[in-house]
């Protein structure tokens, strides 16, 4: 099959979590299996080698494995956009609303170069504000967001079409309807 359909189809979704009403898609079972594990960071890796990257940031926390494995297997550095208060040196900080309430996410100041050419990986897009807000802070430390990556689309929620609409491209292997 088609490496977006063995990805897809090892994907565990998670009724009633983590409130009633939500289908949780667990991206676990991808990293567990060696082969699955080994699929999936191929396709990253496949799609950004000839990319001229400089640097791979990653979005707490399911961010960080994905991405700090594409980054080594593409010899890059990986930059971490962490979840507010985490983060020891000075900070830039982005907030963005959720469904109920808000939430913050920081970079540190110095984590890229003036142009650094960067791909930006979470593990899933839902209303997008995760991934617009690590882009802005990317922006705002003067890198360029080559493009925006996950593994799962929920194109209902409509967050992919805003990121889109940000001028960030987005890739993502698979969506749930
Ligand atoms: P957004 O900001 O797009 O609404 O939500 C995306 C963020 O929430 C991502 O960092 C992602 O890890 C997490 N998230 C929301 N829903 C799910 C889900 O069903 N599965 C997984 N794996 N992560 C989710």
């Amino acid at each position: 099959p088609r490496n977006e359909d063995y990805i897809k189809a090892r994907i565990r979704t998670v009724p009633d979590w983590p409130q009633p009403g939500v289908q949780f898609r667990d991206i676990t079972p991808l990293l567990q299996d060696p082969k699955t594990f080994r699929v999936l960071v191929d396709t990253f890796v496949h799609r950004y080698m000839d990319q001229k990257l400089d640097v791979v940031a990653g979005v707490d926390a399911r961010g960080f494995i994905l991405g700090a494995v594409v980054a080594y297997e593409l010899n890059l550095g990986f930059v971490p956009i962490r979840k507010k208060g985490k983060l020891p040196f000075a900070t830039v900080a982005e907030e963005y609303e959720l469904e109920y309430g808000s939430a913050t996410v920081e970079i540190h100041c110095d984590a890229c170069h003036a142009g650094d050419r960067v791909l930006l990986i979470d593990d899933l897009v839902a209303t997008g504000g995760t991934m617009i807000a690590a882009a802005k802070l990317l922006t705002r430390i003067g890198a360029t967001v080559v493009e925006a990556a996950a593994i799962v689309d929920l194109p209902e929620l409509g967050g992919s079409k805003l990121v889109i609409e940000q001028g960030i491209p987005l890739y993502t292997i698979c969506d749930f309807a």
